[in-house]
């Protein structure tokens, strides 16, 4: 991964490039962003810049060094992670013990610290100590949602590097470029907070099953003919996804959020992308207040699946509730 490929957080990246063009590397940086951000992406870029033998302000992908970091097994790049719930006094421990010997390249050895601010008091104070004085060359970087959770005297010695929400057309273009369907991302990236959850998401097969049971029930309720009671019934309630039926009024919201900005000629903001033509058509069923009412049914009915209602009856109450708007 280098700085080029890394799209968005522009903030991010000048700050690291441009300490690397002056060659003035703190001994610590915290990248602090909401989770999804791309800071582990930003840390391996940074790394692999810092390790390339070419130089510069981003890697070159192809020397040694780079390739050692891009196939994980760099031994001068380590990576903690939280043991359970929390990172443990042992695993600072265990860098401390290997961070004692110089790296043999003379270059910085370099760690990082993922979900930084679930150090126990221990471990933060432990590594508090190496922060100020480590036995050999080093470069921290402490990943973390929230960086102002971290001890403040940890805070002091670091270099804070900003993390900002990546934008949902941001997002569907990371994950276009990584080759995930458009139409399921352009859904996903809508209902999912951050990268790494976009991609579980579009990853699961009853999202697919889920957004297709919303399309044929968003068309018989924008009045193609059938009845949206009977396709509950044949398609929904029978199958495995009324696990699912958050997930499914979620989407109904997005697809009915289509309609209005249909309505209003919006069409660059249309989710359901693939369905273009048909919400073009029929966007003017209803009028925008009606549209705006059934995007709060929709919610309304997440409401009532989180209080415990029957899950059946809460699709059966939502069906009749928005096709009774007419
Ligand atoms: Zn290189």
């Amino acid at each position: 991964m280098s700085f080029q490929e890394i799209i968005g957080q522009e903030t991010a990246k000048q700050l690291l490039q441009s300490s690397l063009r002056r060659q003035e590397i703190s001994h610590a940086y915290i990248f602090s962003g909401p989770p999804g951000s791309g800071q582990m992406e930003m840390a391996m870029a940074f790394v692999q810049a810092l390790f390339c033998t070419r130089g510069g302000d981003d890697a070159c992908g192809e020397c040694l060094e780079c390739r050692k970091v891009l196939h994980g097994n760099h031994p001068d790049l380590f990576t903690i992670k939280p043991d359970g719930a929390t990172i443990k006094i042992e695993q600072i421990r265990d860098l401390q013990r290997i961070f004692s010997y110089r790296s043999e390249s003379g270059n910085p050895k370099a760690y990082i610290i993922d979900e930084a601010e679930k150090m126990t008091v221990q471990a933060a104070n432990s590594l508090l100590k190496f922060l100020e004085e480590p036995p050999s060359p080093a470069v921290a970087i402490l990943l973390s949602d929230n960086g102002r959770a971290l001890l403040p005297t940890i805070q002091s010695r670091a270099q804070w590097v900003p993390f900002s929400p990546v934008n949902p057309e941001t997002m569907l273009q990371i994950l276009a470029n990584e080759g995930f369907s458009t139409t399921l991302a352009r859904s996903a990236v809508h209902l999912a907070a951050g990268l790494g959850p976009c991609r579980d998401l579009i990853q699961q097969n009853w999202f697919a099953e889920v957004r297709n049971v919303v399309l044929q029930l968003g068309k018989e309720i924008a009045g193609r003919g059938g009845s949206p009671l009977i396709t509950a019934q044949q398609v929904l309630f029978k199958s495995g996804l009324t696990d699912h039926l958050d997930m499914l009024f979620s989407l109904f919201h997005l697809w009915f959020k289509d309609m209005i900005h249909a309505l209003y000629h919006k069409h660059d903001q249309i989710v359901f992308i693939d369905e273009l033509q048909f919400i073009n058509q029929h966007c003017t069923s209803r009028s925008a207040e009606q549209w705006i009412e059934a995007m709060a049914l929709a919610a309304e009915s997440k409401k009532k699946l989180r209080q415990h209602m029957n899950a059946n009856l809460c699709v059966e109450q939502f069906l009749i509730a928005v096709d009774g708007q007419r």
